[in-house]
């Protein structure tokens, strides 16, 4: 191996979605930093769909741009579609979500990434790690380079061992068009990492110049698009539509047709696939009485004709694709550009990983992404941006930044990982969280601002901003408690329309804003001053206004979490001879190696009086 000259502090290995957040964090923090990738064209290439966010995932893109990172500001540059869903329903779940116009975001995030000081990128595939004393030291290159580094990322998705299915033929691949990682997976076997099959499908890219529109439903956008990142002012640039469209009987017999040359249905994939993002011939086996199901036709980008039909995806053969997608209304002269497939790649349970997404077993290695066992852009992103923010903090010789559950949905998503693994591609869900109602997307920059510009990545200015917002806030909510409404200033004509009729003693604006359908533009026919405020500021006093009561409940709880939270277990804990408990909770413990008291609590079997046990046992260990 050729040994190279410069020697760095943060080796990323990968440039997806996970790998350029790890990159930026680790050189915006200011040590220096090499993301290595095998294709420098497909860097933040999204594989599926052409979309970011979504329930929960938006979420975490509102977190990831928080803390500083860059998927909220490059989806404003480069989105072509933005709505926020369940606009009807509570804050907790409203959720963003924009389509991408694909290439431009790939595009504008290696000009990013080339910009960034501290960061050098090479193309090369990494084919193992080099360890000295157990510990990571750097990558070995199948060009036979050597990088040395203090700590290394991994951020591999779904290139480990990637093998593409579309019906009985089946090829190596990382995602159509790129070559699989060879080699790696089978190294991290060696060091004694539990690598497992996981498996993914994506739909046909359609040519839009095939399809009948007019037959369709247009989709549009959000009149006003809100953008994702709390820097982004405005999103300037125009928006296009949708289309829907739906299988039929016909669609379903297809498919039907074809099973017996699935190789879902004859065996052939072992990974397990996402139970939540089932393929139409899932679909169509699992709920045979459905007569239709819906289909998105979404528009890859502007200077394309390509279109993704969204919920198609399939590992079916070739001809039973053409056949299927043709028996759509709208769809019937429709072409294929490139077909639909299904992948299967390597894993490494990511209950091999602490917290900080440190792997347990090779000090200064971190995994981030598809690599433990998630799926999903956002996903990768939030754990990137982590692996990168504790990689920089590990080479500055400071505490890793992990987020409690009652924090982020980035601290949920981590905890569920470590704490319990997978067997199965893990996505986000509102439902993960216990504290929905503390985790919106509103507040994000409120719960995670500050933690960002304490690692060094959010900068002075942006900071700047947002204390003047939090001061504002926290003004606005004094006043708004002190302010009352008097029957004789209200006038008779306001008490009525408020029915406040009869009323006797002041009321506080606070009190006015508490009712459910009452809102600050309401208020400012008292307190016109209110609209002067800028619109997030009003969003903030409404929200937490409203759901005061709930919100201090959830403090409430999550105060008693936090004290198991900071109990920390000692690495060598020799759970095996802890008196009083059981076997099986022995060993489970034994296995998990929870970091914890709040992470042992969660492990599936472990009961309170389990905990009492164990906590009496650190305590007597002192
Ligand atoms: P990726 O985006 O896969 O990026 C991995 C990066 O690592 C690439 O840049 C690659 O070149 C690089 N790399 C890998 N090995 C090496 C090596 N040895 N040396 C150097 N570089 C290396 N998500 C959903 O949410 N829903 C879906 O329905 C869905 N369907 C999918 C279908 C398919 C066919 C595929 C391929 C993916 C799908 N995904 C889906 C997953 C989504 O693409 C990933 O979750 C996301 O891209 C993961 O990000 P990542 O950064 O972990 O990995």
């Amino acid at each position: 191996m050729i040994v190279y000259e410069k020697k760095y502090d943060v080796i990323v290995v990968g440039a997806g979605h996970a790998g350029c957040e790890a990159a930026l964090a680790a050189a915006r923090i200011g040590v220096s930093t090499l993301l290595l990738t095998i294709n420098l064209d497909a860097i933040a290439l999204m594989s599926c769909n052409p979309a970011i966010g979504g329930l929960a995932k938006g979420h975490l893109v509102k977190e990831i741009d928080a803390l500083g990172g860059e998927m909220g500001r490059n989806i404003d540059a480069t989105g072509i579609q933005f709505r926020v869903l369940n606009t009807r329903k509570g804050p907790a779940v409203r959720a963003s979500r924009a389509q991408a116009d694909k290439q431009q975001y790939r595009l504008r995030m290696k000009t990013v990434l080339e910009q960034q000081d501290n960061l050098d990128l090479k193309q090369v595939e990494v084919t193992a790690l080099h360890l000295d004393g157990g510990a990571v030291v750097g990558v070995d290159t199948r060009g036979g380079v050597r990088f040395l580094g203090k700590t290394v990322i991994l951020t591999t998705g779904t290139f480990m061992r990637g093998l593409i299915h579309i019906g009985l033929v089946h090829y190596p691949g990382g995602r159509a068009g790129d070559l699989p990682s060879v080699g790696l997976s089978e190294r991290l076997v060696d060091y004694g990492f539990d690598v497992g099959r996981l498996k993914t499908g994506t739909p046909a890219r359609l040519d839009g110049r095939t399809i009948d529109f007019n037959k369709l439903e247009p989709q549009y956008g959000d009149e006003r698009p809100v953008p994702f990142s709390f820097s982004t002012e405005k999103i300037e640039q125009p928006q296009v539509p949708c289309h829907i469209a739906y299988t039929n009987e016909k669609s379903h017999e297809i498919i039907r047709s074809g099973l017996d040359r699935s190789p879902l249905y004859a065996g052939i994939i072992e990974g397990i696939g996402p139970r939540y993002c089932p393929s139409i011939e899932d679909k169509v086996v699992r709920f045979p009485d459905k007569e239709r199901h819906q289909t998105f036709i979404e528009p890859e980008g502007r200077d394309t004709v390509e279109v993704y039909p969204s919920g198609m995806s399939t590992s079916l053969p070739i001809d039973i694709q053409w056949a299927f997608y043709r028996s759509i209304e709208g769809l019937e002269r429709v072409e294929i550009m490139r077909p639909a497939y299904a992948i299967e790649y390597d894993y490494v349970n990511p209950i091999q990983l602490h917290a900080s997404l440190e792997t347990k077993l090779v000090p200064n290695l971190y995994h981030a992404g598809q690599i433990n066992g998630t799926s999903g852009y956002e996903e990768a992103a939030a754990q990137g941006l982590m692996a990168g923010i504790n990689a920089a903090l590990r080479v500055q010789g400071k505490d890793p930044l992990v987020l409690g559950r009652h924090e982020a949905y980035i601290g949920v998503m981590i905890d569920d990982l470590v704490t319990l693994g997978t067997k199965e591609p893990y996505r986000m869900f509102t439902s993960r969280a216990e504290y929905r109602l503390l985790l919106r997307e509103d507040n994000a920059d409120l719960r995670l601002r500050e933690k960002g510009h304490e690692v060094g990545l959010v900068p002075e200015e942006t900071y700047k901003g947002f204390l003047v917002k939090k001061e504002c806030i926290e003004n606005e909510l004094v006043r708004l408690s002190k302010e009352r409404l008097t029957p004789s200033a209200a006038g008779e004509e306001l008490l009525a329309e408020w029915d406040l009729v009869g009323m006797q003693n002041a009321i506080s604006y606070e009190h006015l804003l508490r009712r459910p359908d009452f809102t600050c533009e309401d208020l400012s026919r008292i307190y016109p001053e209110i609209m002067e405020l800028p619109e997030a500021v009003r969003e903030q006093l409404e929200i937490q206004i409203k759901y005061q009561g709930y919100i201090n409940r959830q403090l409430e709880q999550v105060e008693r979490a936090v004290k198991l939270e900071h109990a920390k277990i000692p690495a060598d804990m020799d759970y095996l001879s802890i008196p009083g408990l059981s076997t099986e909770v022995r060993e489970k413990l034994d296995r998990f190696r929870p970091d914890t008291l709040g992470q042992a609590s969660r492990i599936p079997g472990i009961t309170p009086a389990g905990i009492t046990i164990l906590s009496i046992a650190l305590k007597a260990r002192g």
